[in-house]
């Protein structure tokens, strides 16, 4: 079988690796020419763990190619998939011209029938419109060449990308007819062998599955970040609260823990777009709305706190910062809470030392020579005033806290994340704070 893959960033990339693995011939395209050069060298122009193994081993078995043009490979494909970008409008909405723009491209050089996939979030309605934008295509070149459409959301994590698509809890794809439904079953069969379900739906049910489920997601994390909130007030501490409610598996432990609030490249744009699609349809998702102004807010707790400790003058504090990914194993800084902190802290005049095990390159390109980046975690703490947790990587779980003690000029920890001890690290003569203990 002999598949296209558009679009070669987080999820194109993983996606065109892990069907290459399953002996699939891939081509994986992409607009960006240094990405598509860097890829056929065998080097991975994003970190994700297990990722570069797998791409160079497919490359060597030649399953896996790279290409700036679609043309290369789309004569023999059977099925094409779109993973392009869709970042928020100015509306917030879903901005659809990347993948109208594949759809373009496809009607414009497709030369047999295809499966068209639409891999990347897009609202409800999309794939109609890829039909459409790929039929006018077809309609100018006189050419009666049919095609179908499926619509096949992504929910692999950043950080866990290749065992998440290698070993999925369920694969979800939108059709609307039993010949598409062959096709896709055909290519997944690989990933369900351990009896993960495929779920076939509809198509607009498929498309409005992934926003429902990054949205009730978002939802987990801002409700305990207000509980953590509240429990600071009364005097509670969060995580007992979390593993109260937690051990009930009604709710269950997972997505539960307070922290500086959700970043990333998928919550924050797709709970933006589900507000927009329920708006334009005129309805308010008033849960929904709530939890993106929750996350607004909490993105601003860690720095108050902050602020407040040093009698709301920050000016010329020299502050580390522990973590700037918006997660742990990535290097993505998408909406990353850590950017929020940053200009927080950058406009009340302190001065930052950055480290992050990852993503300080991407740090680099967003905002450049602001702060100052250090080359491990120690060297970020030198003469601080205070050091605040932003991303939970693993590193930071156990540092030594003797040689902190050192290095800080302030014995003082933010604890974005709740990662420490508070009750450890008073004794070692640390101010700490946590969220909601
Ligand atoms: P990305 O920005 O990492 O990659 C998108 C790639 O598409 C870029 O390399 C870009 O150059 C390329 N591109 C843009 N226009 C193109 C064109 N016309 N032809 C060929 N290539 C083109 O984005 P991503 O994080 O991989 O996300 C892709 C989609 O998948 C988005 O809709 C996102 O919401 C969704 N998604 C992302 C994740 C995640 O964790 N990153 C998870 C699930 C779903």
């Amino acid at each position: 079988m002999r598949i296209i893959v558009v679009g070669s960033g987080y999820v194109g990339l993983v996606t065109g690796a892990c069907f290459a693995e399953s002996g699939v011939n891939v081509t994986c395209i992409d607009i960006d020419i240094n990405k598509i050069q860097q890829l056929k060298n065998g080097s991975i122009p994003i970190y994700e763990p297990g990722l570069e193994d797998l791409v160079k081993s497919n490359i060597e078995k030649k399953r896996l190619t790279f290409s700036t043009e679609l043309a290369d490979g789309i004569k023999d494909a059977e099925v094409i998939f779109i993973a392009v970008g869709t970042p928020p409008g100015e509306d917030g909405s879903a901005d659809m011209k990347h993948v109208l723009n594949v759809a373009r491209d496809i009607g414009r050089i497709m030369t047999r029938h295809l499966v068209v996939v639409t891999k990347s979030t897009v609202p409800v309605g999309t794939s109609g419109k890829i039909r459409t934008t790929i039929q006018a295509e077809l309609d100018k070149r006189g050419e009666p060449i049919t095609f179908d459409m499926a619509s096949n959301p992504e929910f692999l994590k950043e950080g866990a990308a290749i065992d998440d698509f290698l070993k999925p809890e369920r694969i979800v794809i939108g059709i609307d007819n039993d010949k598409t439904r062959e096709v896709m079953s055909r290519l997944y069969m690989p990933f369900v062998l351990n009896n993960h379900p495929i779920l076939f739906m509809d198509i607009p049910s498929a498309e409005i599955t992934k926003y429902a489920a990054n949205a009730m997601l978002a939802t987990r994390i801002s409700f305990i970040n207000e509980i953590a909130n509240l429990c600071e007030l009364l005097g509670a501490d969060i995580n007992n609260v979390r593993k109260g409610i937690g051990s009930d598996s009604r709710i269950g432990s997972k997505f539960i823990y307070p922290g500086t609030g959700y970043g990333g490249s998928c919550f924050p744009k797709d709970v933006k777009a589900l507000l927009n699609t329920a708006s334009d349809n005129g309805y308010e998702l008033k849960v929904i709305k709530a939890v993106e102004e929750a996350n607004d807010y909490q993105k601003t707790v860690i720095f108050n706190k902050m602020n407040k400790f040093f009698n709301y003058n920050l000016k010329d504090k020299l502050i580390g910062i522990w973590g700037l990914s918006f997660k742990p194993k990535t290097d993505d800084i998408r909406e990353a809470s850590s950017i929020v902190m940053i200009e927080s802290l950058l406009k009340a005049g302190a001065r930052i030392k950055g480290y992050d095990p990852a993503a300080i390159n991407e740090m680099k390109k967003l905002i450049g020579d602001k702060i100052e980046y250090s080359r491990d975690q120690y060297e970020a703490l030198v003469d601080v005033d205070a050091l605040v947790l932003m991303t939970e990587w693993s590193e930071f779980h156990l540092p030594e806290f003797n040689r902190m003690v050192e290095l800080m000029k302030g014995k003082v920890i933010f604890d974005g994340r709740n990662i420490y001890d508070p009750t450890q690290l008073r004794q070692m003569g640390f101010t700490y704070f946590g969220i909601g203990r």
